[in-house]
């Protein structure tokens, strides 16, 4: 029981269930528009034009071009787009990178937001913006970013590939776990991320099995929403440091960095905060947080090494250095010899103990 804490309240409104992409239409009147740009990755540029047929009048265009981690001259594009295009709201149907491309026109034109996320990553209830200029990453949190509506729509998820599946579900975990030991932590979000955990290790196995499985689907989906909730909500601190230094400074793929980091990040906070890290113990056994959730790791078949994304040794002393340049909280301090182990048993792939 925490003695003290704030709840902030959560300000996204959250449609959820299977078929409720219908209720696009109605959720964007009721934010007062008439008219909306639909956004999407131009891998779902087909879902995004049935989308936008099935809206009718409303849609006013669909701009199909979004790309991981948002580089400013897409964002450009798509702003003239959309200021052309009349709508007062955008549709972004995908994963987070499309939701992310929704955020950067929100934040540059005021645009309201209705996401339909499509795979775990946990974009869609967060104030948080990340994009990319001349190759440099950089992040950055405002009210404006924080989409109005969100439409889980569990059948959207049915054509995710397994592996992604995995991976993504995998990103999604590493936002509950950093949430156990925030220092803005709440009842609200802890219940939350524990029962994100707890859906996670039922669906996940079903999933790999069929990953057409209505009923896993819809767990999965549900808990990448309280996952996305604490990202939104709590602050984040090594793990999410690290993810970013490997995708802004080295491309690593998202979902996959995020999987093959979390044992590792998991296990270096855990040898800190043991009690608060328990709940991931607790769901996912091994004798440990970082062991458990490495076992999970390796059962449900995610990437567990850094040298298996393209990472070479040679480079994780470069990481060390950066994930080190700046101050931020963690449970544990940080010093570039505690952070280059941790990085050299991520690269081999060894079990944390
Ligand atoms: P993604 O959005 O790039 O999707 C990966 C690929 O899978 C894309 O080609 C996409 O079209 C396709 N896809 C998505 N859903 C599908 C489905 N259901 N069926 C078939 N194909 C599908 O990847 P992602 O991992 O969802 O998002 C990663 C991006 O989101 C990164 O840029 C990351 O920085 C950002 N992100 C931001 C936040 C935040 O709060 N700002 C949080 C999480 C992730």
């Amino acid at each position: 029981m925490m003695d003290r804490f704030v709840f902030p309240g959560l300000t996204t409104r959250v449609v959820f269930g299977s078929g409720t992409l219908v209720k696009a239409e109605e959720e964007v009147r009721r934010l007062g528009h008439g008219r909306a740009l639909v956004l999407s990755t131009p891998h779902q540029k087909a879902d995004a034009e049935r989308l936008a047929a099935a809206l009718g009048d409303l849609s006013a265009d669909v701009f199909a071009e979004a790309a991981m981690h948002t580089p400013v001259e897409i964002t450009e594009r798509a702003v003239a787009a959309f200021r052309a295009s009349g709508a007062g709201a955008v549709v972004s149907l995908g994963g987070g990178s499309t939701t992310g491309l929704g955020k950067a026109i929100a934040v540059r034109t005021g645009a309201d937001q209705v996401v339909i996320p499509t795979t775990y990553a946990g974009s869609e209830m967060t104030d948080i913006l990340g994009e990319t200029a001349a190759g440099e990453k950089t992040t950055r949190r405002s009210p404006d970013i924080r989409p109005e509506t969100v439409i889980y729509d569990v059948d959207l998820t049915l054509t995710l590939p397994v592996g992604l599946t995995v991976t993504s579900a995998m990103n999604a975990i590493a936002h509950a776990m950093e949430a156990f030991y925030a220092p803005d932590r709440n009842p609200v979000i802890e219940l939350m991320a524990r029962d994100a955990l707890v859906a996670f290790r039922d669906g996940l196995p079903r999933l790999i099995a069929d990953p057409h499985d209505a009923a896993a689907r819809a767990k999965a989906l549900y808990a990448a929403w309280c996952c996305s909730t604490a990202l939104g909500y709590v602050s984040m601190a090594l793990h999410h440091k690290l993810a970013h230094v490997f995708g802004g400074s080295f491309d690593t793929p998202h979902a996959d960095t995020h999987a093959i980091l979390l044992p590792y990040t998991t296990a270096f906070n855990e040898a800190a905060v043991p009690a608060l890290l328990a709940p991931i113990a607790d769901t996912f056994g091994g004798g440990s947080a970082g062991g458990g959730l490495w076992d999970f790791a390796t059962a449900v078949g995610a990437p567990t090494s850094l040298a298996a994304i393209g990472i070479e040794e040679a480079d994780l002393d470069r990481a060390a250095e950066i994930a080190v340049k700046n101050a931020y909280a963690n449970p544990r301090p940080i010093d570039r010899g505690s952070i280059r182990d941790l990085l050299q048993a991520a690269w081999e792939g060894r079990r944390p103990e």
